[in-house]
C-alpha cells in the first residue's frame, strides 16, 4: 500500500506531535504498565479540555435547555445552541438548523432509517450499502427493510479490503433510493472515495449518508466537498463524551421528515385533537437532550481544532506506517486489509494465536488493542475469518506505543511457542 520512501521516512522521523500530557488517563499504569492505548477505533481518550468543560458546565452553568425564564437556564441554551454551531463549522454545514444531536452513530443513522426511510419506502426499493460496513450501518437498513418491503443490496469488497467500485456501479440502479457508506472502515481502516459514490448516487437519483464515525478524528470532514446528504458521527470517537454525536442532514430533507421520537421540546403545540412539530432540528430532539455532552462535544472539536486536523492526519500516518512497517516484519503475522487509502488502524492475526488470547497477552503488557469481529460480521465471513487483533491510533500516540505493541506480540509468540527469527 506504500511507497517505500515514504515509509523509511516515517519509521525514522520523530513524531510529529506530543500530545499525551493532555489526557490524564494515559499517565495511569495498566496491570504495572506504561499504558499504550491502541483502541481508539473503539472510543478515543479525553483530553483535560474536555474534562473541565463538562465539569465546568456542572459547576457553573446547569439548567435545563429551552424551557426556563431564569438566567441558568438561558445560559445553558446559549451553550447547548453554541455547540450545534461549533459542530456546524467542524463539518462546514450551511446551516446550524442542519446539525441535529444524537446519541452518537448509531442513533443517527436509525434516525435518518425511521424518519427518512420509513414513511417513504415502499416494497421494491433498494438501499445500496457495502461489505465494510459496521453492524450501525447495516442492521438499521435490515430493520426498514423488513418494515417497508426495501430490498438491501450489498456491494463488495475484494480482498485487500477496497470497495469494488465495478459491483458498486452494477447495483447502483433506478430502484436505489438511499446508498449508505462508511466513510473509514473500522475493522480494516480502508478510506472510501465518498465524494465520487455520493456524486454517482446523485446521478442515479439516490440520496447518501456517510457513516463518519472513523473518520471525524482523522480528516477534515466538509459535507458540502462531499455532497453527501446525511453525515453521521460520534463523539466519544472525537476526543468527546460518550453519548453525544451528531446527523448532518440536508436542510430540504429534514423539513419533510416527520418526527421519530415523541415528547417534549420537539413540539409547536399539543392538543389531544391534535399535535404540531418544532422545526429541525428541535423536531428530532425529543426529550432533554445531552447538554453536557453537547458542550463537552464543542470542547473537543475545540481542542481538535488547535491541534489541526491536517497534523494530526500526518501524524496518524506516520504511525500508520510505521506500525505496518514494523508489523509486517514479524514472521507470522499478518496484515488483514492492504488499501491503498487507510486511515490508521492496522487489523491483524497471528499464527496459532487466537486474536481474543492475543488481546489479553498485549493487555497483561499494558498494551490495549480490540480483538473480535469488530462489529463488522459480514465483513469478516467474507475474509474468511473470525475475527482479527486491531491497533488503531489517535493523535496521542507515539512510537513508543507501537515499539510495545510489537514487544508484546512477540512474547506472546514466546508464550505459544510460535516465535520464528525475522
Ligand atoms: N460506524 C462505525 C464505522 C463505527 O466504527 C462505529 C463504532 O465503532 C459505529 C458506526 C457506531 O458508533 P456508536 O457506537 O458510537 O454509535
Amino acid at each position: 500500500m506504500n511507497d517505500l520512501t515514504a515509509l523509511a521516512e516515517a519509521t525514522t522521523a520523530p513524531p510529529l506531535l506530543e500530545l499525551a500530557a493532555d489526557f490524564p488517563i494515559l499517565s495511569r499504569p495498566v496491570n504495572g504498565r506504561r499504558l499504550a492505548y491502541l483502541d481508539n477505533g473503539a472510543t478515543t481518550q479525553k483530553p483535560d479540555a474536555v474534562i473541565e468543560a463538562e465539569r465546568r458546565f456542572y459547576r457553573e452553568s446547569n439548567a435545563n435547555i429551552h424551557r426556563g425564564v431564569h438566567w441558568l437556564s438561558q445560559h445553558a441554551t446559549e451553550l447547548y445552541d453554541a455547540a450545534r454551531a461549533s459542530v456546524q463549522r467542524f463539518l462546514n454545514a450551511p446551516s446550524a438548523d442542519e446539525i441535529v444531536f444524537t446519541r452518537g452513530t448509531t442513533e443517527a443513522i436509525n434516525l435518518v432509517a425511521q424518519s427518512w426511510g420509513r414513511p417513504r419506502l415502499t416494497a421494491g426499493d433498494e438501499i445500496l450499502i457495502t461489505h465494510m460496513e459496521h453492524h450501525s450501518n447495516i442492521v438499521p437498513w435490515q430493520l426498514l427493510c423488513e418494515q417497508t418491503g426495501a430490498v438491501l443490496k450489498v456491494a463488495a469488497v475484494d480482498d485487500k479490503g477496497e470497495l469494488d467500485l465495478a459491483t458498486f456501479n452494477a447495483l447502483l440502479g433506478e430502484r436505489t433510493r438511499l446508498v449508505a457508506i462508511t466513510h473509514v472502515s473500522n475493522a480494516l481502516g480502508t478510506i472510501t472515495p465518498v465524494a465520487e459514490l455520493t456524486a454517482k448516487a446523485h446521478a442515479a437519483g439516490a440520496i447518501v449518508l456517510i457513516d463518519g464515525a472513523q473518520a471525524v478524528a482523522h480528516t477534515k470532514v466538509d459535507v458540502q466537498a462531499i455532497g453527501c446528504d446525511f453525515y453521521a458521527f460520534s463523539g466519544h470517537k472525537l476526543y468527546a463524551p460518550t453519548g453525544i454525536g451528531a446527523l448532518y442532514g440536508r436542510a430540504r430533507l429534514l423539513q419533510h421528515m416527520p418526527p421519530w421520537q415523541g415528547g417534549g421540546d420537539m413540539i409547536r403545540t399539543v392538543a389531544f385533537e391534535r399535535t404540531t412539530f418544532a422545526p429541525p432540528p428541535q423536531r428530532f430532539e425529543a426529550g432533554t437532550p445531552n447538554i453536557a455532552g453537547a458542550i463537552g462535544l464543542a470542547a473537543a472539536i475545540d481542542y481538535v481544532g488547535r491541534v489541526g486536523l491536517e497534523r494530526i492526519a500526518a501524524h496518524e500516518h506516520a504511525l500508520l506506517l510505521r506500525a505496518t512497517a514494523a508489523l509486517g516484519d514479524i514472521p507470522g503475522l499478518r496484515i488483514v486489509g492492504t488499501a491503498r487509502h487507510k486511515a490508521g488502524i492496522v487489523s491483524f492475526l497471528v499464527d496459532g494465536i487466537h486474536p481474543h488470547d492475543l488481546g489479553t497477552i498485549l493487555d497483561s503488557e499494558g498494551v490495549a488493542i480490540r480483538a473480535g469481529h469488530h462489529c463488522a460480521m459480514p465483513l469478516m465471513a467474507r475474509l474468511g475469518i473470525p475475527g482479527t487483533a486491531r491497533a488503531s491510533f489517535a493523535m496521542y500516540n507515539d512510537f513508543a506505543d507501537i515499539d510495545a505493541l510489537v514487544a508484546a506480540i512477540r512474547k506472546a509468540q514466546d508464550m505459544f511457542g510460535t516465535r520464528r527469527p525475522r
